[in-house]
């Protein structure tokens, strides 16, 4: 951990709470409305909880093993743990009660067991469903068009709870095409927020990463998950 790494994340941190406040004044919301999530991948435990000390107050992992095998060392008497990536139903029972929040419902299956393994913890879990916006074959998260449908089947489940959704949009090669997939987005979030479901709520957008947070906030997310803006580019092969 040399000062310089230190440096640039402290350098970085504060730009990204600058631009963030920005872009939600931009739509008529404070700082305070949006959620500055750190994607932590591939970060050292002491990286991250040097960005804790800075304030950061939300952390994503999106891996089990690694999450695991960093959870000891993380500074979390203010900071929330949450779970990002794809999520196998298998794994589910070694991060209930572990992570605040899950990001990637895509299914009944997995819904129903981290409702399950929830429910052996004698705790409710929070769960965004996960939402393939860009039709993509490659990606996970539910299609637009089945949205409704899991909502429906997942609702009654006592164990969880449905805070919201969450989205990572096809890579675009323009600001204008990836804000149309955010806005999309937005436009369902509305429209499930609208229909007041029982036992769904529509409290959290989760959309926006490094390269377009900026883009996201305008178009209506409440929650940006940031990785290399702020922790600079990845190393996978540490
Ligand atoms: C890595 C990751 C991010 C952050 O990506 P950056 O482009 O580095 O900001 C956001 N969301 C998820 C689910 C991720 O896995």
């Amino acid at each position: 951990m040399t000062e310089k790494l230190l440096d640039n994340i402290n350098y970085n941190y504060h730009l990204i709470e600058e631009r963030i406040a920005e872009a939600a004044a931009k739509v008529g919301k404070s700082r305070e409305d949006i959620t500055f999530l750190a994607a932590t991948k591939t970060v050292d435990a002491e990286v991250i909880n040097y960005a804790i000390s800075l304030g950061l107050r939300y952390i994503g992992e999106n891996k089990v093993q690694e999450l695991l095998s960093k959870y000891d060392d993380y500074n979390l008497q203010n900071t929330s743990l949450q779970f990002i990536g794809h999520l196998q139903s298998n794994k589910v029972r070694q991060i209930v009660g572990k992570v605040d929040l899950i990001q990637s419902v895509d299914s009944v299956k997995l819904a129903k067991e981290i409702s399950k393994q929830s429910a052996k913890n004698n705790i409710c879990t929070d769960v965004l469903v996960e939402v393939n916006i860009g039709m993509e074959e490659s990606k996970s998260g539910v299609l637009p068009e089945n949205l409704h449908e899991l909502l429906d089947e997942i609702k009654d489940f006592d164990n969880i709870s449905v805070k919201g959704l969450m989205t990572i949009p096809p890579i675009c090669d323009s600001k204008q095409k990836i804000s149309n997939f955010f806005a999309k987005m937005n436009n369902i979030f509305i429209d499930i927020s609208s229909k007041n479901i029982d036992n769904i709520s529509m409290d959290i957008l989760s959309m926006g990463m490094s390269a377009d947070y900026y883009e996201a906030i305008l178009s209506g997310a409440n929650m940006v998950r940031i990785g290399s803006s702020l922790f600079g580019a990845r190393n996978y092969n540490k």
